[in-house]
Parts: C-alpha cells; structure tokens; sequence
C-alpha cells in the first residue's frame, strides 16, 4: 500500500552537478523507501538554460520562438535521464520521460506556452508498477506535435500542475534556500524565514520580483488550491508552505519586502491628449507580446502628456520599437529609455485593513533621501520605482522599518 503521492520538484541549483544530482536521487530513494509514490519534476541543471539562450543568440540575435523551444527544453531532457541513472544506481526502478511523452499538452504560444490539459494515463500505469516517474520540467508540446516551453521558472508549474491533475498528497518544491523569506537574506542578513504565507501573497512576491518560485504556478495553485511546501534540497528543514489563509496576529501589515531589478522604463514624450491614445500604445504592444508592468500617465494641462511605463529588460527592444512606431503615428514625441531603475516593494494581506501604509513607505524613503519616481499599488502590495543605485538600501530600510528583521 502507498502512504500517498508526492510530487518533488528539484530545480536546477539542486541538480547543478553530479554530486548534487545524485544527492536528489538519495532524498527521492528514501521517500520511496518509506512508501511513497513519487513523480519528480526537475530542470535543467544549473545555468543551463541561460547558457542556450545565450548560444542561440550568438547565432541569431532574433531566433524564432518555435526553435528557442525546441533548444531549450533539451535542458530538462538531459536532466531527467540523468537522474534516472542516479536512481538506478541506487537500485530502485525510475524511468524519465519529456513532456510530450506525459501529455503536457500546451498551446502554440511559443516560449510562454499555457498547458490545456495532461494526459496522466502514462505516468499512473508507471506509478502501478512501482516506479518512480521523473519528468521534464518546463515543457510541453501542441497538438501539432510542436515542442512548446512555459516561461522561465516553468518547471514549478509544470509539479503544480501534474500535482492538481494527479491529486497528489503534496507538492514539494526544492531549491537552494530553504523558505521563502521576509526579503532576500543576501540583501539583508536579519530577512526571516517565512512559516507560511497565502497563495495572494506568494503570487504578489514573485510578480514583484522575488525568485523563488514562478509566478503563473502560483496562479495555478491558488486555482486549484495546491499547497505547496517550499524548502531546501540540502536540508530537512521545513521550509515555508504556501497555503489558501494563514492564521496571523492582527498586528502583521506587511509580509515581505521584495526588489526586482529586471525592469527598464519608457516614457514617450508629448503624447496628444485625447480619447483612445492609451488604448493604441498598449494595444500594439500586446499584439507584439510586451508584457507591460507598471503605467504612469500624467495629468496634461497643455493637452499633450508623458506616458511612462516599465518592461521586463527582455522585452525592452522589442517595446521601443513598436513605441517608435506607434509614437510617429500618433504625432507624439521622444521615446525614452531608462535601464538604471529599480522596484522596490512591499506586501501583506495585513494592509488591506491597515490605513496609511503607504505613506509610511514613502516617509521611509524619503528619509533615506531616495527619490521616488512612479508608484503603484495593489490590494495587497506597494511599489515604487526608484534608482537603481539606492535599491538595496530601500529594501533594508523598509524591512526595518516594518518590523521584519530579526
Ligand atoms: N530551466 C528553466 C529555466 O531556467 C525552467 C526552470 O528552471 O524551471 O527557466
Ligand atoms: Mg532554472
């Protein structure tokens, strides 16, 4: 009798080289030894994946989606048959398998792809006959039998879907810190680990900036309710378990302080000021696949305005470009970029019953002396963009002032 499933994703700092691959193997063995039914999620190890993007753009520097798809997803390829042997080797049944082979079945959306449905026939029938399954993270295939990537950080979705679709009995996610943390502890050594934290918070966390888990998985999660379990591949601490509601004292306003250094900002200047400009800028950006952040539009008082707002620095050529083009149209003025800023940000459901927290953040700054030049805010989070040379201060300040540290 299996005690239950358990879907462990192991990301790629975890299985960045042999020794630490076959410290996976050991901790997925024991798992096994102790009765559980396992499917692991793992992906490519280490820098992998950046080291491809960076080849394929050393031979084109724009490469066609379908193909970055078809390179990228060799990464999570070599590191499931890899440990498969590591398992192997320690003498119990494993057997690896892409995406593809399990039914991940995405749309066409090249680089970004949105998983339809999975087929789990294959990997029950292989959980059945007591092996443990280990899948490609990070990709999936189009009903057209095209090879489709989710996004950076895709192997969570892929051990949170898989975890829903399989109804398994926990999700876990390893990595190379074991929590999720009051802010990052390399910028601030008093950061706390975090026992537990709402779905909200932990997608607000890492929209904002904070690595530790993608984004969308956590979308999927709170969906589906997924609770998933956070901790360190190298440890068996508890890590942080991400969780529907937490029980808090009333006093906690703010969770987390996080800063995201991946964003640039455009201003284009003059803008004429009348119905549907807005609609036109940022329609032609999204046909193009701009995913836009943060907006500012100032009041006009000479009928023509500035319109900033942030990209990911990934997306901020491909954003200028079509600004350009759209601002020509339009009869608006310069495009502007700055590269050198910074979002720092603060979040907690606590701040929804909380008044003032905002301007306890800008008083915060404003004693440090940094200037803040756009803001923006949520339910449950405060950011500013500010310079990027004062980032790192700003976070400490804030986690300080919000009775985070230590
Ligand atoms: N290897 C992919 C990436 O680096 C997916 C992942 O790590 O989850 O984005
Ligand atoms: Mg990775």
């Amino acid at each position: 009798m299996s005690k239950g499933l358990i879907v462990q994703k192991f990301g790629g700092s975890s299985v960045a080289n042999v020794e630490r691959i076959q410290n996976v193997a050991r901790r997925v063995a024991d798992y096994k030894r102790k009765g559980y039914d396992l499917v692991v999620v793992v992906s490519a190890l280490g820098d992998t994946t950046d080291e491809l993007i960076e080849l394929a753009h050393k031979i084109n520097t724009e490469p066609s989606e379908r193909e970055m798809d078809m390179l990228l997803s060799t990464g999570e390829q070599i590191s499931v048959a890899l440990l498969a042997m590591a398992i192997h080797k320690l003498g119990f049944e494993a057997i690896s398998f892409t995406g593809a082979q399990v039914g991940i079945i995405t749309d066409t959306a090249h680089t970004r792809a949105r998983i339809i449905r999975i087929n789990t026939e294959k990997i029950k029938e292989e959980l059945k006959k007591g092996r443990i399954v280990i899948v490609a993270g990070f990709q999936g295939v189009t009903l057209n039998q095209d090879i489709t990537t989710l996004g950076r950080g895709g192997s969570d979705l892929t051990a949170v879907a898989l975890s829903k679709e399989l109804c398994a009995d926990e999700c876990e996610i390893y990595t190379d810190v074991d929590g999720i943390y009051t802010t990052d502890p390399r910028i601030e050594p008093k950061a706390r680990k975090i026992k537990e934290i709402t779905f909200d918070e932990m997608l607000e966390m890492a929209s904002l900036g904070a690595q530790v888990m993608q984004a969308r998985s956590i979308e999927v999660a709170k969906k589906f309710n997924v609770a998933i379990h956070v901790r360190s591949s190298f440890s068996t601490n508890r890590g942080t378990m991400i969780i529907q509601e937490v029980k808090r004292m009333e006093n906690v306003v703010v969770s987390a302080v996080t800063l995201n250094k991946n964003e640039s900002k455009v201003t284009i200047c003059d803008v004429p000021d009348k119905p549907g400009i807005a609609a036109k800028i940022f329609g032609q950006l999204a046909e193009s696949g701009v995913n836009v952040d943060m907006i500012v539009q100032n009041v006009s008082h000479t009928r023509h305005t500035d319109i900033s707002f942030t990209v990911s620095k990934s997306d901020l050529n491909k954003a200028l470009k079509v600004t350009r083009a759209v601002g020509k149209a339009i009869g608006a003025g310069e495009v502007l970029q700055d590269e050198d800023i910074a979002r720092v940000s603060i979040v907690g459901v606590g701040m929804k019953s909380h008044p003032g927290v905002a301007a306890k953040m800008f008083q915060v700054l404003a004693q440090n002396k940094i200037n803040i030049e756009m803001i923006s805010t949520s339910d449950i989070s405060i950011s500013c963009i500010i310079q990027k040379k004062f980032a790192e201060n700003a976070v400490r300040a804030l986690h300080d002032k919000f009775g985070l540290a230590k």
